[in-house]
């Protein structure tokens, strides 16, 4: 076994970490975790000290950590086949069972599903297939996407641009065109304290109907969205949002792609959050939740009006010409199945919702109150606080103070993982499935005395 200085000295010489300030990590200067172990909702590093993950990794070990039915799959479909490629019509017993398994479990409508590594591919994926789509009907104009600011989907060129976070775009001249940004669904973020919940709504439909009155929407091919928005600060839906938002994108004939990744596979107490808040998507990105991170798989899945267009453009034009080498990877679609099977077998759904709605009680309960508290929000097994300076006048902490990144770390601290939210003071709170009510009030009593802490 390396010891702890050796390994700290190889971290630094010679790991390129992800969303990490490289300068302070080369110097020595910031935290330098190694994880060791994990099981159920705990992981353990390197020098046995043992936290409870409330964020599931990144929102994705969510059967939890350890299940030796997926580790056995992998296993297996490792020495049985460990690859073969999915071109020109190729299939595996693994992924051709799996692509049944989740159009089983998806919405009404949807026709197929094509396999990728990741959730930032699969909506480079679906990008193009919406751009195909268009330039099939003979309408290759119709081709800008809107996203919304704090959505997140992702970080490669196309998907960093429809990310509308700045932490993803500064310096790396994204967003690229032809990307636009709407507002959020975000109530407490709303233009105008004294608006009502309804009246917001209707302040985000009209800002959507400006936009492609502005455009043509003869431009404007889909609108991209979370049911759920994730890393922009984990915010709900206000209610009737998503209907609304459907029946402008259907009077305007643009597709909707519902971006899954965080909700797809129960994270909200239902399977799919489109199902959840009543969207009808013409593609739908699922990703972490599809093999609760035991192997790296996404998907995208398609509906059944674009998957006739689709046909058609090969009947015209040949083959697709988009492919991964990993695309449908046996290893990750074994996972996948082994994944599903237990998701079933232990009701995990209903536990999201049944669990979660008691964690998010549960914090409400604990800093709900607190004068520093704008909102206690969250939906199934996902939950966030957002602090205020001033809540009743609607004020934020200058984002200089890092309000939201100090609680996190007193948090840590005291054995628990939240995730400061990268934009805003918000700590966010997605455990795996499997959390017990013990773990739950855990959490909640811990959250509460670091809040008492730094506010
Ligand atoms: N879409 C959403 C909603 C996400 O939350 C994420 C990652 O957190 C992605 C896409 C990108 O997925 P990945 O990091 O697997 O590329």
């Amino acid at each position: 076994m390396l010891r702890n200085d050796q390994l700290e000295q190889w971290d630094r010489e010679n790991f390129f970490h992800p969303s990490t300030h490289l300068g302070q990590f080369a110097r020595g200067e910031a935290p330098q975790p190694v994880i060791k172990t994990a099981k159920g909702c705990h992981i353990t590093d390197r020098d046995g000290t043992r936290l409870l993950d409330a964020f599931a990794g990144l929102y994705c070990v969510n059967v939890g950590y350890g299940r030796p039915e997926i580790a056995e799959a992998i296993a297996e479909q490792a020495k049985e086949l460990a690859y073969y490629h999915a071109y020109v019509g190729h299939g595996t017993e693994a992924s051709i069972t799996l692509a049944k398994m989740v159009l089983d479990r998806a919405p009404a409508g949807m026709s197929k599903v094509y396999f990728g590594l990741g959730g930032s591919d699969a909506n480079e994926t679906n990008i193009k297939l919406v751009w195909y789509y268009n330039n099939i009907l003979g309408r290759p104009e119709k081709k800008k996407i809107i996203s919304r600011w704090r959505g997140y989907h992702g970080s490669g060129l196309m998907t960093g641009s429809l990310t509308g976070l700045a932490t993803f775009h500064n310096k790396f001249d994204l967003p690229l065109s032809p990307i636009l940004h709407t507002a959020a669904p975000y109530y407490l973020r709303r233009p105008d304290q004294s608006m009502s919940e309804a009246a917001f709504v209707a302040y985000c439909v009209s800002e959507l109907e400006a936009m492609i009155e502005a455009e043509g929407a003869d431009t404007i091919a889909a609108f991209i969205g979370e049911p759920l928005m994730g890393t922009g600060g984990i915010v709900p839906p206000p209610a009737g949002y998503w209907p609304a938002i459907q029946e402008v994108l259907d009077r305007h004939d643009i597709l909707l792609i519902a971006d899954e990744v965080v909700t797809g596979f129960g994270r909200l107490g239902s399977m799919f959050g489109s199902d959840h808040y009543g969207m009808r998507p013409d593609l739908i990105t699922i990703a972490k939740g599809l093999t609760s991170a035991y192997a790296p798989l996404s998907g995208s899945i398609v509906g059944e009006k674009m998957w006739k267009v689709l046909e058609q453009g090969t009947d015209e034009n040949g083959p697709i010409g988009h492919g991964w080498t990993y695309s449908a990877h046996p290893i990750g679609a074994a996972a996948g199945i082994a994944n599903l099977k237990l998701i079933d077998a232990l009701n995990l759904v209903q536990a999201a919702g049944t669990t979660g709605a008691y964690l998010n009680a549960a914090l409400k309960d604990a800093v709900g109150g607190h004068a520093h508290v704008g909102e206690v929000r969250g939906e199934g097994m996902i939950a966030a606080v957002e602090f205020m300076e001033d809540p009743g006048k609607g004020t934020f902490f200058d984002p200089s103070k890092t309000i939201g990144a100090r609680v996190s770390a007193e948090l840590l601290r005291d054995g628990v993982i939240a995730r400061a939210m990268p934009q805003g003071d918000i700590l966010g709170f997605a455990p795996p499935f499997c959390l017990t009510e013990a773990e739950a009030d855990e959490i909640a009593g811990k959250t509460a005395k670091a809040v008492a802490a730094v506010l």
